[in-house]
């Protein structure tokens, strides 16, 4: 193994490239991205950054001289076009880099709303990229009318950044309610009277129709048939994730890369990890949208393209902050048939724990360090803990690890 490219530069990409190196290998290695900037971390985009907590140096995973440092050359700006299989060539900014393995890394891109209903409108924004939250960070002044289509965590996240800034905020899911895809209805509650109380104009069940404007967009057209004007419009409809370079190449994908346990494509050669792949998870093809999967997928990768034959088991993670609110997920809750509240000790906490059966599979955490450290401890260990003792507050968090 004397060629490694590794195509994606996130947060995936980063940690593949690191890894390779902390494990001894020592060939050429060649970390392409697309984007102007070397890896950064995606979470704070909406969160602090947008709202202007967090300086962009920070953003950064590592600074620029450590890729030099460690001899990863790293290509910035630069598009992978074409991976020629039977040749292990990847056609990069005109330049052809040959590779023993190549890793992809691809992670995800917005979904965008069609131009038919005026996603093509000037206005009309996306949180994805650094890119992305830099042009739209001088629309956030107080007063300014803002549209969120999308109540997932994206949609909420942006809509407490916006409302803490002053705006006049709008959020429409058209599902019927918000966070449907992620989340049990008991969080959803929660998330609904914690942004309705900070004068946010939530409206479930509701779609839209069209956002109409002449080359900028100033309205839009609701599903119930209502109208609104409006400054700008964020989507937060979901990512897709980005195999279209792997499809090209005739590599296995289904709205994903599909990789076996070891991270492996149906191409031997060719490996991927993170948000871009459909990876074998308790007898389930599974994708996971999270720094946590990005990471430790990464570094199993590196792993094996080194011969190690790991197989990769997430422990799956997830935050999100809204307000002074700070939302710990434990585990996954796919598959759940029970959630179980438990009120935290002050005011405004509190936790959900997803049962499938009577086992334990994820735990939403509001302000609950500990309800979330627990449950992740007893999740990660293939434990469970008694319902009954969950939702009585009377029995201490720490006795269900010992139970
Ligand atoms: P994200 O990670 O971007 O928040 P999710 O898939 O978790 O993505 O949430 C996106 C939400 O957007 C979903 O709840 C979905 O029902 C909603 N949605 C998708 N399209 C529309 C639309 N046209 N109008 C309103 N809501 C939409």
């Amino acid at each position: 193994m004397q060629n490694i490219v590794v195509i994606g530069a996130g947060q995936a990409g980063a940690a593949l490239t690191a890894k390779l190196r902390e494990l001894g290998y020592a060939g050429t290695l060649t970390l392409v991205g697309s984007e102007p900037e070397p890896p950064y971390q995606r979470p704070p985009l909406s969160k602090a950054y947008l709202l202007g907590e967090m300086e962009k140096d920070r953003l950064y995973l590592r600074p620029r001289e450590f890729y030099a440092e460690h001899q990863i050359d790293l290509l910035t700006g630069s598009e992978a076009v074409e991976i020629d299989r039977p040749a292990q060539v990847v056609q990069v900014a005109g330049r052809d880099l040959p590779y023993d393995a190549l890793a992809l890394t691809t992670g995800s891109r917005a979904r965008g709303l069609p131009a038919a209903v005026g996603g093509d409108l000037d206005g009309v924004v996306t949180v994805r990229t650094l890119a992305d939250v830099d042009a739209m960070a001088p629309r956030f002044r107080d007063g300014a009318r803002v549209l969120i289509v999308g109540g997932g965590y994206i949609g909420l996240e942006a809509a407490a950044v916006a409302a803490k800034q002053g705006l006049k905020v709008t959020l429409v899911e058209m599902a019927d309610r918000i966070l449907c895809r992620v989340a049990a209805s008991q969080t959803a509650d929660y998330f609904r009277a914690l942004h309705t109380a900070h004068g946010v104009d939530i409206r479930e069940g509701v779609g839209l129709e069209r956002l109409t404007g002449k080359s900028a967009v100033t309205g839009a057209e609701l599903s119930d048939g209502s109208m609104l004007e409006v400054d700008f419009v964020i989507v937060g409809i979901g990512i897709l994730p980005e195999d279209r370079l792997a499809a090209a190449a005739g590599i296995e994908t289904d709205s994903g890369i599909l990789v076996n346990s070891f991270g492996q494509t149906s191409d031997p050669a060719i490996w991927a990890a993170g948000d871009c792949t459909l990876f074998p998870f308790r007898g389930q093809p599974t994708r996971l949208e999270s720094v946590q999967n990005a990471i430790d997928q990464a570094e199993a990768v590196a792993a094996n393209i080194l011969g190690a034959e790991t197989a990769y088991a997430p422990k799956p993670w997830f935050w999100s902050d809204q307000y002074d609110v700070k939302l710990q997920i434990a585990g996954l809750n796919r598959g759940y048939d029970r959630v179980v509240t438990r009120q935290g000790a002050r005011d405004g906490t509190e936790s959900h724990w997803y049962y499938r059966a009577e086992q334990l599979l994820a735990v939403d955490a509001m302000n609950d360090p500990r309800a979330y450290m627990v449950g992740k401890r007893l999740i990660d260990a293939g434990r469970t803990a008694d319902p009954g003792a969950v939702a009585d507050p009377g029995v201490e968090l720490k006795t269900l690890l010992s139970g």
